[in-house]
């Protein structure tokens, strides 16, 4: 899952890229509104975090424009303590959520967990297909109870497709939500993590659709457990 972060306070910045890091994300900041702007129109984002006082271009008018542009992405946006007319604004341009400054980055985490959740249609806070479990919270899988060893960019591949199991994913689609910017994107790489997950999970439980790209479902009588 990729995530965008708008927030021109550089200490900040660094230590919530940081975490949402190691939560599992892939993350691109930007620390102004025109950035922000750019990057939320041109990049396949599954969430932003918005702050409301920006340079160039507040965060209010970030949002009304994505919005008008029909950029769906949830967007939780963050506030001023105490500045309720912020908030009615932010929700009123299109935001999903809000989080008050200063808060504690749990809390943080935990909103963004549910944004997303709720985005791609699910409402328990762990995802399962099959025997194959996946717990946001604590950023781990496993099958049949037993612990998966994934790396990060492994745990990501899984989570995005988990998200969107039973749909087929193309490379180009699952290069766009692992990476952040910076990093040297090559949808090459896609097999060779698609091979890595295969022999951790279990031959069957992601399925090539020739030309098309992967799909992640239950086994053959899974279903129903
Ligand atoms: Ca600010």
């Amino acid at each position: 899952m990729r995530i965008l972060l708008v927030e021109d306070d550089p200490d900040l910045s660094r230590q919530l890229k940081l975490t949402l890091g190691d939560a599992g994300y892939a993350v691109d900041h930007a620390p102004d509104g025109e950035e922000a702007q750019f990057l939320g129109e041109t990049e396949p984002y599954d969430a932003v975090i918005l702050d409301l006082g920006l340079p160039k271009v507040d965060g209010v008018s970030v949002l009304e424009r994505w919005r008008r542009g029909n950029v769906a992405t949830p967007v939780l946006i963050l506030t001023a303590r105490g500045a309720w007319s912020d908030k009615v604004a932010g929700f009123d341009a299109g935001a999903d959520d809000y989080l008050a400054k200063p808060f504690h980055t749990e809390e943080l985490l935990a909103r963004l967990r549910a944004l997303l959740r709720r985005s791609a249609g699910h409402a328990a806070p762990s995802l399962s297909c099959g025997a194959l479990r996946l717990d946001p919270r604590a950023a781990r899988a496993s099958v049949n109870g037993e612990p998966l060893r994934l790396t990060s960019l492994e745990y990501r591949l899984l989570h995005y497709m988990m998200m969107h199991q039973g749909r087929v994913i193309g490379r180009t689609e699952l290069v766009e939500h692992l990476y952040d910017q910076d990093f040297d994107r090559d949808s090459n790489t896609i097999e060779v993590f698609i091979g890595r997950l295969r022999k951790k999970l279990g031959a069957d439980r992601i399925e090539t659709v020739r030309g098309l790209g992967y799909r992640l479902a239950p086994l053959p009588g899974e279903e129903a457990a």
